[in-house]
């Protein structure tokens, strides 16, 4: 069982938890749960390391922002232990999950599954610190990237062996789209592991991609639900599971969105063999992502113009690396937006249909909305437009696809 920020914002929601955990620890299972630091407290460390000094350091920043998450473990394990269960809370190193040495963004390696199931011969429950672990060889506290407890949670149920894990989050399941944006949006009753990969990849956050792609090489079932219902009687959540196993298939399952995004563009590059290598090349040599490219077919044959995407965070980083091998490329002119979006329709039944992606396009035509960058995939399509017209957009293709909530 999963907790997310929102889930354990206070004590009363975390008595709350205690009382979701008692209702299966009666049914007779044995019990790990995972949980995340309040809400907004990984936000407040974010923003003290930020603040405490120019002399910016991963490795602290991990021991730093890893900390939110040991206390509601620890207030976890205190309100379990007040309803009369044994509780113990667990810190990422004391399991251990060994992890590699990406501080920010560590992947797990190893999770020892050992020490927990013992436990659970003592009928005690685990609860244990998500979004941490440690690396082996410096010994260091590590954590796995922004809305990493999910995978946490996935780690630890592959590792023990779980006949499930439940994602419980402040939404009952996963939706068509962000019923924070659309509140037409629906609830799915399943998701195939491909189309939630796709989904979290553009955009859902309500499950961190890495555990999505977790869950579907291990075999975990994962099951999203709401920690909001009453503890005694819950609702009903979203299945994530294989494409064979959903009987109704939608050409579009969802839509999905992502603000984080920049758009290069570099006007008048020489039109010849290597060019390109000139462009990528050196963004990838300093890990940079590169999405969404259009390159443009010009009249005279002897320059062209380029436009690509990448991530919010890597916009900067990768206009000055492009401005500095000015010489080697060659372009006239390099310009940037960050005022822009991706919105992302993503459905196994694109595969066989065609046209799916071309109605998109009139739709957002008639909304007077334009398209600046496009593409497509086996079971998704992008467009990236400007970012003011983000809900409009949602929202057109939302109901184009006969995803809207009826009544
Ligand atoms: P937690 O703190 O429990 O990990 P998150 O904030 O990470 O919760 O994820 C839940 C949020 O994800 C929801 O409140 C919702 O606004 C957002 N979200 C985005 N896309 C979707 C979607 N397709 N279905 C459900 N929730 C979504
Ligand atoms: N607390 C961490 C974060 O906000 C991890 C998580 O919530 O999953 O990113
Ligand atoms: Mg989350």
């Amino acid at each position: 069982m999963k907790f997310g920020g929102t889930s354990v914002a206070d004590l009363e929601r975390i008595r709350n938890v205690a009382r979701h955990v008692k209702r299966e620890m009666d049914a007779g299972q044995e019990v790990a749960v995972v949980v995340s630091a309040m809400a907004g407290k990984t936000n407040e460390l974010v923003a003290w390391c930020r603040e405490t000094g120019s002399h910016f350091d991963n490795e602290e920043y991990d021991a730093i922002v890893a900390s939110g998450e040991l206390v509601t473990a620890g207030l976890l394990a205190l309100a379990l232990r007040d309803m009369g269960f044994q509780a113990r809370s667990w810190q990422g190193w004391q399991i251990p999950i060994l992890t590699d040495d990406a501080h920010g963004a560590a992947r797990i390696q190893k999770i020892d599954g050992r020490a927990l199931i013992e436990g659970f011969g003592r009928r005690e429950i685990a609860v244990v610190a998500g979004f941490q672990g440690v690396h082996a060889r410096t010994n260091r506290v590590t954590t796995l990237g922004r809305g990493g407890s999910d995978t946490s949670a996935v780690g630890l149920a592959a590792a023990i062996g779980a006949d499930r894990c439940d994602i419980y989050t402040d939404v009952d399941g996963v939706y068509t789209t962000d019923p924070r944006v659309v509140p037409k949006a629906r609830r799915l009753d399943k998701v195939s592991f491909e189309e939630m990969l796709e989904m979290a990849s553009l955009g859902a956050k309500v499950l961190q991609v890495r555990s999505v792609e977790m869950a579907m090489v291990h075999k975990v079932r994962l099951y999203v639900r709401s920690s909001f219902d009453d503890p005694a009687n819950p609702k009903l959540g979203t299945l994530i599971c294989d494409e064979e196993d959903i009987m109704e298939q939608q050409i579009v399952t969802g839509i999905a969105f992502s603000r984080d995004e920049g758009q290069i563009t570099l006007r008048d590059v020489a039109d010849k063999p290597g060019v390109a290598a000139a462009i990528f090349g050196p963004l990838a040599d300093a890990n940079i992502n590169v999405d969404m490219i259009i390159q443009v077919v010009s009249d005279d044959t002897t320059t062209t113009d380029l436009t690509f995407t990448v991530s919010g965070a890597d916009f900067e980083r990768a206009k000055s690396i492009l401005a500095n091998s000015r010489e080697a490329i060659g372009f006239t002119k390099l310009s940037g937006a960050q005022d822009v979006v991706k919105i992302s329709a993503i459905g196994v039944g694109m595969r066989s249909h065609s046209g799916v992606a071309a109605r998109a396009f009139r739709a957002l035509a008639d909304k007077g909305i334009n398209i600046r960058a496009i593409t497509t995939s086996e079971i998704k399509f992008s467009v990236l437009i400007d970012e003011a017209y983000t809900e409009l957009a949602v929202r057109t293709l939302h109901t184009l696809y006969g995803l809207d909530a009826r009544g």
